[in-house]
């Protein structure tokens, strides 16, 4: 497993209170009805469990861990786990909500949901880790299910995990059941494309916007925040299409080339380097706090939550900003994005690819079939064009940013489907 450590969060607001104010101002811009309104501010579900695990040294550890619901109206519920010592409740409950609003930005037939364990993973064992998963699986197996709540990685849990997970919630179930969980290694049924597919999203909705502001890819310039999974793939496919990559950045620092990085050779360092770019030599190191206010056309944050903030938003000389990371933004620094005219493609829809993907590998699963690479990667970008067009018109509309349009589009979806269907 590469090496990761957590990332040191620099400003960080309470993150249920950041999606309300958004959710509030769209809320108010739509006319949204108190009943609804109501309904949608709150999970409909909240679990918390203490799951005790026998630790390498012999002793008996007890995690607590979550798993909130915030919507099923549209279909079952879709999230991933988070591992990391400073997961707590509200930050759950935030991240389940997003998830609702990203499915019905994108179009998929979920609601929305998150999980977390208070540990930290990299300093646990792979046995203790194992252990673990599966103790929070069974003590979840009545909420999980592939019609009920599906999970997938986040922070902290891959493809191992999930294989875990998988396993253990078969077994209770007496039988392979592959459509529970998503992000699977391939060969217990992931979907090709699911690794690259969240920074090909980033990508797509990036060049979308572009053409909106007129701005030509092959002379446009660009910084990636964060060099993982997410950021790595966006900055490869956006120089692919010419966008040139004068900087990137991961926990080791930050890194500069005039000329433009040489991305692909950068990923090579980095597979090569336990993860990071630290010495790489295809580049310039600076200072990691003047990459993001650097002057570029492009700032592609793809690292972690509360990095655009009153403290820096001032200096951003980027024009259009593609929120890879979730919540990269917070919301005090809305209003200034605002008045300098900055386009900021909201993270609810760059980065939806990742569920687009995982959505296409349940379906997969269900239908006992594999798609080819091909397959996978058109419809995904046809789902993400379609979306950030759908955002875009009401932004016109409405006269709003396009993260208020994002929720604008994914409040109106799920408000319309609690309408037809009734029951309140
Ligand atoms: P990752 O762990 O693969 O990579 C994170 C990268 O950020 C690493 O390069 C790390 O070194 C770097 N980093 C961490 N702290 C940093 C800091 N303070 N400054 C600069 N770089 C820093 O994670 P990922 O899967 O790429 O996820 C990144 C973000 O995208 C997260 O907010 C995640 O929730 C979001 N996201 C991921 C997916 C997905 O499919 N992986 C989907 C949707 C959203």
């Amino acid at each position: 497993m590469l090496y990761k450590e957590p990332a040191p969060i620099k400003d960080r607001e309470n993150p249920f209170e950041s999606m309300m104010s958004r959710f509030n101002i769209a809320a108010e811009v739509l006319g949204l009805d108190e009943e609804t309104y109501n309904v949608l501010k709150s999970p409909t579900r909240q679990v918390i469990v203490n799951v005790p695990v026998t630790m390498d040294d012999g002793k008996v550890r007890v995690f607590e861990g979550y798993r909130v619901i915030h919507s099923t109206i549209l279909g079952p519920s879709k999230g991933g786990i988070r591992y990391a010592p400073d997961v707590f409740l509200d930050e759950v409950k935030a991240l389940a909500a997003w998830m609702t609003w990203k499915c019905a930005v994108v179009d998929i037939p979920y609601g929305g949901a998150k999980g977390g364990i208070i540990c930290d993973p990299y300093s646990m064992s792979s046995g203790e880790i194992e252990r673990l998963t599966r103790a929070y699986t069974s003590s979840l197996v009545d909420i999980f299910g592939p019609d009920q709540d599906i999970p997938a990685p986040d922070m902290g849990t891959g493809p191992r995990e999930m294989a875990w997970l998988m396993d253990e919630y078969s077994k209770t179930k007496g039988s392979t059941v592959h459509a529970v969980v998503t992000g699977k290694p391939l060969v217990l049924g992931g979907s090709l494309g699911r690794v690259e597919a969240t920074g090909r999203g980033v990508m797509v909705s990036a060049l979308a916007a572009m053409d909106k502001l007129g701005m030509d890819p092959s002379k446009s310039t660009a910084v990636v925040q964060g060099f993982g999974n997410v950021g790595a793939w966006a900055a490869k496919l956006m120089a692919e299409r010419g966008v040139k990559i004068l900087g990137v950045s991961d926990v080791s620092g930050a890194y500069w080339n005039d000329n433009g990085i040489d991305i692909e050779e950068a990923i090579r360092y980095k597979n090569n380097n336990n993860g990071r770019l630290q010495g790489f030599q295809g580049a310039e190191m600076m200072d990691s706090d003047d990459l993001l206010t650097a002057n570029v056309d492009v700032l592609v944050p793809a690292a972690v939550e509360d990095v655009i903030t009153i403290h820096n938003v001032d200096k951003i000389q980027a024009r259009l900003i593609v929120e890879g990371a979730n919540g990269p933004t917070s919301y005090k620094a809305d209003n200034i994005i605002n008045e300098k005219g900055i386009m900021v493609v909201p993270d609810i829809l760059a980065n939806s690819g990742g569920v687009t993907v995982s959505y296409f590998e349940w379906v997969q699963n269900r239908m006992g079939f594999k798609w080819t690479l091909q397959r996978v990667n058109d419809r995904a970008e046809r789902y993400m064009k379609e979306a950030f067009e759908r955002v875009y018109a009401a932004s016109q509309k409405y006269e709003v940013p396009m993260r208020i349009a994002a929720y604008i589009v994914a409040i109106d979806k799920v408000a319309m489907t609690y309408k037809y269907r009734g029951g309140f």
